[in-house]
């Protein structure tokens, strides 16, 4: 690199890394009113909030979401998390085998892990020493400098991933508390980050934020089902989201699924050739996905497909019809969608997703099911469960669309202050009515009065308080509407009073 090339990298401003923002003012305001309501609306269903750690092992995913899905097959931030303490490489003092020996007797010790990645990586080692081995006729130095190179780019450690999701994060942490043991249903919510490295565009991200909520053990009442629904519809009536719509469906159970998407595949077969690149690969990998495809020239094949809903074995079906009479019992309204899949492979008989207004291509804002056995699937002992996600930053899109979001982090009073008598009350005024849960901005150094009034217009502040030496000595402050320019004299109790009742 020239050395032009290095001062300008050396100046290069940082940015965000794809795909991932920040969020800044005045749109965190929103940001949190959705929390919070979250956690308000969650509660009065009687859910606990749950945070769990971000970095999960990998394996966690692999089996619960499958292993073959886009998520985990292509989308997962995952990295080894080396293994500490084992004598370096590189070091001289330290001989190839010992080298060697110190990894197996790791492995034997349990500080490395019996991953299939970490016996492979043993196997590799082993190679290099075999390799090391074979060259030290030539020159032992330089066989050992190679041996070097080469194990130093062997990696030993879990490997660990940036969750992609929460849900098996929950049962993990369902079964590792013994939570079954509590009285069940266990209800649960969260909200945070998530992490897939898919193509950035609008509403889709790579660190993206969900809420989201489970129902762990106990039943499988269809009414668990409604009721999880009518919350999240509950959630968003509160937010007063636009164009909300709710699809739902049954994609059966392990009875009945199977034959199901082995009757799909048969009839794929037949139209393959109509079919595009992507429909194809999933006849064999995941038959149901092609339901999902977009793509028009394949919708009028699709119509024509077996569905699900004449499939269901009789416990589904009946599960499904209750689901809906519950539904009813709620007044909540949602249409039948027969090709609702959901990509995730622990989905079993109710599936659901919401899209809501303004959101362009990336319109779902929520998608949720049932996974009954995933906590078995994961070591834990049998129990039910069904969950959603929501989308935070399309939900607030989607807000910000419909002209939900406010303008500006206002203020609501702005305190003018000039000389050294109205420092010292200015300082008083701005704690007591901090105290008393307003907004207040004090100006850190003394301005003149017009300097202050315009300073508190761009902010946006409601009332300008204004202190000077006739206010300090009369105890009569002055208070500024600074929509209309009018002006009112209060003592600081008769200000109290005065903002309290706006
Ligand atoms: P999923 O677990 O894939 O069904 O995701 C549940 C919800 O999370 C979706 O309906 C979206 O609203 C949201 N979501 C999923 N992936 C992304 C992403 N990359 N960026 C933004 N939102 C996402």
């Amino acid at each position: 690199m020239s050395e032009g090339a290095v001062k300008k990298e050396e100046r290069r401003k940082f940015q965000a890394i794809r795909g991932t923002r920040d969020l800044l003012p005045p749109e965190t305001v929103l940001w949190n009113r959705v929390e919070q309501t979250a956690h308000a609306v969650f509660g009065t269903f009687g859910f606990g909030e749950i945070r769990t750690p971000l970095l999960q092992t990998t394996d966690l995913f692999a089996r619960s979401i499958g292993a073959e899905t886009d998520v985990v097959s292509k989308e997962m931030y995952t990295l080894v998390d080396e293994m500490q303490g084992l004598p370096d490489p590189v070091d001289f003092a330290v001989s190839p085998e010992e080298y060697v020996d110190a990894v197996q007797e790791a492995i034997k010790g349990g500080e490395i892990q019996v991953t299939n990645s970490n016996l492979q990586a043993l196997a590799r080692l082993k190679s290099e020493l075999a390799l090391y081995n074979a060259r030290t006729e030539s020159s032992s130095e330089e066989a050992h400098l190679k041996f070097r190179l080469g194990a130093s780019k062997i990696k030993f450690g879990d490997s660990i991933s940036l969750s992609p999701e929460a849900t098996a994060n929950v049962c993990r942490a369902y079964i590792e508390h013994n939570m079954q043991q509590l009285p069940q249903p266990v209800k649960l919510y969260y909200l945070g980050p998530m992490f897939r490295r898919e193509r950035p565009q609008k509403g889709r991200y790579r660190q993206f934020y969900q809420i989201g909520a489970e129902i762990l053990g106990g039943t499988d009442a269809p009414a668990i089902d409604a009721e999880v629904i009518e919350m999240v519809m509950t959630f968003f009536e509160k937010l007063e989201l636009q164009g909300v719509q709710l699809d739902i469906n049954s994609i059966g159970d392990r009875n009945c699924r199977p034959k199901y998407v082995e009757l799909l595949r048969a009839e794929l077969l037949k139209v393959k050739d109509k079919l595009g690149a992507d429909s194809q690969r999933r006849i064999e990998t995941n038959p149901l996905r092609v339901l999902d495809s977009k793509l028009e020239n394949e919708q009028a094949i699709i119509e024509k497909l077996p569905r699900i809903g004449d499939h269901l074995c009789k416990d589904c079906a009946e599960h499904y019809a209750a689901v809906k009479q519950e539904l009813g019992l709620r007044a909540v309204k949602y249409r039948e969608n027969w090709r609702l899949v959901r990509g995730l492979d622990y989905y079993m008989r109710t599936t659901f997703e919401i899209t809501a207004s303004g959101l362009g291509s990336q319109n779902a804002v929520c998608g949720g099911g049932r996974y009954d056995g995933l906590v078995e699937l994961l070591g834990g002992p049998p129990a039910k469960g069904i969950g959603f996600a929501i989308g935070e930053d399309r939900l607030i899109l989607s807000l910000q669309e419909s002209g939900k979001a406010p303008a500006q982090q206002g203020r609501d009073v702005y305190i003018a202050w000039m000389g050294e008598n109205a420092r010292a009350t200015a300082i008083r005024a701005a704690k007591n009515l901090r105290n008393a849960g307003f907004s207040v901005e004090l100006p850190p150094v003394e301005q003149k009065f017009g300097k202050a009034l315009g300073q508190a217009d761009k902010l946006g502040a409601r009332f300008a308080l204004i202190l000077g030496d006739n206010e300090v000595a009369s105890g009569e402050w002055t208070l500024k509407t600074l929509a209309d320019g009018s002006q009112q004299k209060l003592t600081e109790l008769q200000l109290l009073d005065f903002l309290r009742k706006l």
